[in-house]
C-alpha cells in the first residue's frame, strides 16, 4: 500500500470502531441497534461483523477524524466523508447501519450503509470505487469465509446481499460471501477457484435473482468450478427465508438441496416454452439434449435422459442416439 492508502486504511479502522461503539453502547445508536434486533440479528453476530451505526449528526465522524489528525480531503475521495461549499466536511452515512467491507487481506476499505427508514433513499449507499475498493474484485466476507471452505467439502456459498451473508452466518453457514451490488465477474470467479471447488449460488427468489443465478453459473463454470443453485421461494431472499423457516430448514431444504446446474438450466429453459404446442415442445427437447450431451458423467446424463423420457413419453433409443450424435460433433 502507498502511504496515502495506509492512511485511508487507518481512517477506516478508526471509523469502524467508532460506529460500532455508537451502535453497541450509546443512545445515539439505539435506532440502529433496534433496527438490527427487529430483523433478527443477535449481538454476537453484530460483534463478529463489526456492524455499526452512523448517528444523526452531520459532523460526527468528520470531527472525530479531524481530531485524530487525518487529512480530510483524501477521506472524501475514499468515500468516508463528503465535502460541501469547498471547505466543510460532512458525514456521508448519517442515519445508516454500517457494514465494514474488508478486502481479501482483511483490511476494511469501504463501507456499505443501509438506511433504517423506508423513506430514506437510496436503500444502500456504498463507498465509491477507489484504488483500494473495486466492487468487481472484492467479495463481501471472503477474508473470513475462506477459513470455512476446507471443512465444508471445499464449498462456498454465494449470496446477493451482505445481510444474507450475515444471517446465513448466524444460521451456521459460515462459508458465505456476497457480491457487492454489481454483477458477478470473471475476476471474482478466479479468486473463488483458488480456494474452493464447488459454489452454491443462493440468490434472491425473484426473477432478477434467477436470471443473475444463470449468468453467474455460466461464469463460474467457465472458471472451472462446480456449481449448484439453491432454490429460494418466490419473492423471498435468503434472509427472509431464515427468518420465516429457521436455520435448520435453511441448511437442509435450501443449501443441501441445491440443484445441479443442469437441472436448474432445464427448468429455466422449460419456462420459456409452451410445452402444450408440438413445435415448442420439440424445440425444448432439442435444447435440453444439447445441454445433457455436455454432461461428462454418464450416470448423471442417464438421470436427465430418464426425466425426458418420462415427461414426454419418448423412446429411450431415440434420445440416446441424439445424445451420441451431439457428443460426436463435440469431439
Ligand atoms: P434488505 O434485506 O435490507 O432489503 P438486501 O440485501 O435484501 O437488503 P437487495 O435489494 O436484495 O437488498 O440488494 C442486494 C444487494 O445489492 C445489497 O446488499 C446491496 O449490496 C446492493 N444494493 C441494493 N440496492 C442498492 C442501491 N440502491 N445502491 C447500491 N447497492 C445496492
Ligand atoms: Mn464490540
Ligand atoms: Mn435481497
Ligand atoms: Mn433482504
Amino acid at each position: 500500500y502507498s502511504s496515502e492508502q495506509q492512511n485511508i486504511i487507518q481512517a477506516y479502522e478508526w471509523s469502524t470502531k467508532l460506529f460500532h461503539h455508537v451502535l453497541r453502547h450509546t443512545s445515539d445508536g439505539k435506532d440502529g441497534l433496534n433496527y438490527l434486533k427487529n430483523r433478527g440479528f443477535e449481538l454476537e453476530t453484530i460483534e463478529h461483523f463489526q456492524l455499526g451505526y452512523s448517528p444523526q449528526k452531520d459532523q460526527f465522524l468528520s470531527s472525530f477524524l479531524k481530531g485524530k489528525g487525518f487529512e480530510l480531503d483524501s477521506l472524501t475521495e475514499y468515500g468516508l466523508l463528503t465535502k460541501r461549499d469547498g471547505n466543510s466536511y460532512h458525514d456521508r452515512f448519517i442515519g445508516r447501519i454500517i457494514f465494514p467491507i474488508k478486502n481479501h487481506q482483511g483490511k476494511v476499505v469501504a463501507f456499505g450503509g443501509r438506511s433504517t427508514q423506508p423513506e430514506m433513499e437510496p436503500k444502500y449507499l456504498n463507498s465509491p470505487e477507489s484504488q483500494l475498493f473495486q466492487k468487481g474484485q472484492i467479495l463481501y466476507n471472503f477474508h473470513d469465509a475462506r477459513k470455512h471452505v476446507q471443512k465444508n467439502n471445499r464449498e462456498i456459498v454465494l449470496f446477493e446481499g451482505n445481510l444474507d451473508v450475515i444471517k446465513a452466518y448466524q444460521a451456521g453457514v459460515k462459508n458465505a460471501v456476497a457480491t457487492l451490488g454489481t454483477s458477478f465477474s470473471e475476476y471474482q470467479a478466479a479468486i473463488l477457484n483458488r480456494y474452493a471447488d464447488h459454489v452454491i449460488i443462493c440468490f434472491d427468489g425473484d426473477k432478477a435473482g434467477k436470471n443473475a443465478s444463470y449468468k453467474t453459473a455460466k461464469i463460474l463454470k467457465k472458471a472451472g468450478l462446480q456449481v449448484r443453485i439453491a432454490n429460494i421461494p418466490n419473492e423471498m431472499d435468503p434472509d427472509d427465508y431464515i427468518d420465516a423457516y429457521g436455520a435448520e430448514k435453511f441448511k437442509k431444504q435450501i443449501i443441501q438441496a441445491a440443484e445441479s446446474f443442469v437441472s436448474f438450466y432445464l427448468n429455466h429453459l422449460k419456462k420459456q416454452y409452451n410445452l402444450s404446442l408440438d413445435h415448442e415442445r420439440v424445440t425444448y427437447i432439442e435444447k435440453a439434449l444439447d445441454i445433457i450431451a455436455q454432461v461428462e458423467n454418464s450416470v448423471e446424463r442417464d438421470f436427465y435422459l430418464k426425466e425426458l423420457e418420462d415427461s414426454f413419453d419418448l423412446y429411450r433409443d431415440t434420445l440416446e442416439k441424439e445424445i451420441e450424435k451431439r457428443r460426436r460433433i463435440k469431439e
